[in-house]
């Protein structure tokens, strides 16, 4: 496989995670915009939503700042879309209704479907042909200098957390009149060498996956080229192999569910087969307006106890044990049937990764793991009982 030069500029070091920052002029405020050497969430979230999660609020300690939930669908679904193309609609209609003169999103090279090519789109056509999750570390600020050069006053932002904390910090410097922001929720990201890695050890067709995600049946999809739709049970994953797979940045991230949108669009929250929308803001809930009515909507579900699940998981991980497949299949069908569902699907979520990050952080990254490690990632964590070292 092709291999890339690795990017000069880079002041997180081996902690970056290409976010794009570091490519323009504003690497000069790195510095405190970096969320891997200045993690300031707690603080950006008082900036953008006028206060920071309560920690004693169960909701906001796992979810962050929010007024409002959904589980939605869009009612025809757009073909290609990682999901239902709820993101790629809304960047759409906020270019047609006028709102914004460009939306930040992220279209494919041409060479190479998985590889980023962050763009400010200026027609829907552009946004639509962004849709997709591109599922490595994407540089998608590394357009920031453009926006004055083009003349854009009024901007939409898509991206994930580690993008929006730059960003967020650095927004008040961009000559912006108007800035919405719209995050999706990320973890386990991975550079383009790491993915071919978890592809070749993960799926029985490498070179025809077309889209994958991590579903809430717990199990990986991934869609062939063909259509067909291999699963992959979490626990059959090869823990050993994939456990240097993902970038470094993403094993020290706690900003999973992006605290610093205004708006939120993911899956983990909802029920299978559905999106979860997190309204986080006044913004946010404008945003959702734009294609309310192109939407249907199911109600919240929050089922089951993932704590067993949790705890079980961070020896196996901690162990890099590999189940052999049958049984792998045995567990994966046994805890969907009986396994958290809706929010406490997202909660399991949150706990294994925040768990293993923490876990990482300390390990590897010693004099980084006070700062790096949020107030409300360090309350989620000391529900487990933790691995000695
Ligand atoms: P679409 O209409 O298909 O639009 C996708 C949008 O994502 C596009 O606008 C594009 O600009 C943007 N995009 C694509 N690749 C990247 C990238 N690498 N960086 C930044 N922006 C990108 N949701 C969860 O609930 N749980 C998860 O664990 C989770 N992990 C994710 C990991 C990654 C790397 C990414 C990019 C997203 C993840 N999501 C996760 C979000 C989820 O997969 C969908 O992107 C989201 O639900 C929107 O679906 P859609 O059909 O509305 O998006
Ligand atoms: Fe720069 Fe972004 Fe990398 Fe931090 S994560 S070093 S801000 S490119
Ligand atoms: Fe950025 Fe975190 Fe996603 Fe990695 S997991 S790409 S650090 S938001």
């Amino acid at each position: 496989m092709k291999s890339y030069p690795k990017p000069k500029n880079r002041p997180a070091l081996e902690l970056c995670s290409e976010c794009g920052l570091c490519d323009t002029s504003y690497l000069r405020y790195a510095k405190w915009a970096c969320a891997f050497i200045t993690q300031h969430i707690e603080e950006l979230e008082k900036k953008v939503h006028g206060t920071s999660r309560i920690l004693d609020n169960p909701q906001q300690l796992y979810f962050g700042v929010h007024q409002a939930m959904h589980s939605a669908r869009r009612k025809d679904p757009i073909p290609g879309a990682q999901w239902t193309g709820i993101v790629s609609t809304i960047g759409m209609r906020a270019l047609e209704r006028g709102w914004v003169d460009a939306v930040l999103c992220v279209q494919a090279s041409p060479e190479d479907r998985f590889r980023p090519q962050p763009i400010l789109a200026r027609t829907p056509a552009e946004v639509l042909a962004a849709r997709v999750n591109k599922p490595t570390l994407s540089p998608n600020l590394s357009v920031l200098d453009e926006i004055p050069k083009q003349g854009i006053k009024r901007l939409l932002a898509i991206g994930v957390g580690c993008q929006i904390q730059a960003l967020r910090t650095v927004q008040d410097k961009i000559g912006l009149e108007e800035l919405y922001v719209l995050g999706t929720p990320c973890v386990d990201n991975v550079n383009r060498q790491g993915l071919q890695k978890f592809l070749d050890t993960t799926s029985h067709s490498p070179s025809t996956v077309v889209h994958y995600e991590f579903m809430q049946d717990f199990q990986v999809h991934f869609r062939h080229e063909d259509g067909h739709v291999e699963k992959v049970p979490f626990f059959g994953l090869n823990t050993k192999e994939l456990k240097d797979v993902f970038a470094p940045s993403c094993l020290s991230c706690f900003d999973y569910t992006n605290a610093l949108a205004d708006l939120v669009v993911g899956y983990m929250g909802a029920p299978f087969q559905w999106q979860w929308l997190l309204v986080r803001n006044e913004r946010g809930q404008q945003l959702m307006n734009l294609v309310k009515d192109e939407l249907e909507f199911t109600d919240m579900v929050d089922k089951g106890n993932r704590k067993a699940a949790v705890q079980q998981g961070i020896s196996i991980y901690d162990q890099g044990i590999t189940l052999p497949m049958w049984l792998a299949q045995i567990m994966g069908v046994a805890i969907n049937q009986i396994g958290p569902k809706g929010l406490e699907y997202g909660r399991f979520s949150i706990d294994s990764h925040f768990v293993r990050n923490y876990l990482y952080l300390k390990r590897n990254h010693p004099t980084k793991f006070a700062q790096q490690v949020p107030a409300f990632a360090k309350k989620i964590v000391e529900q487990y009982k933790l691995p000695d070292s």
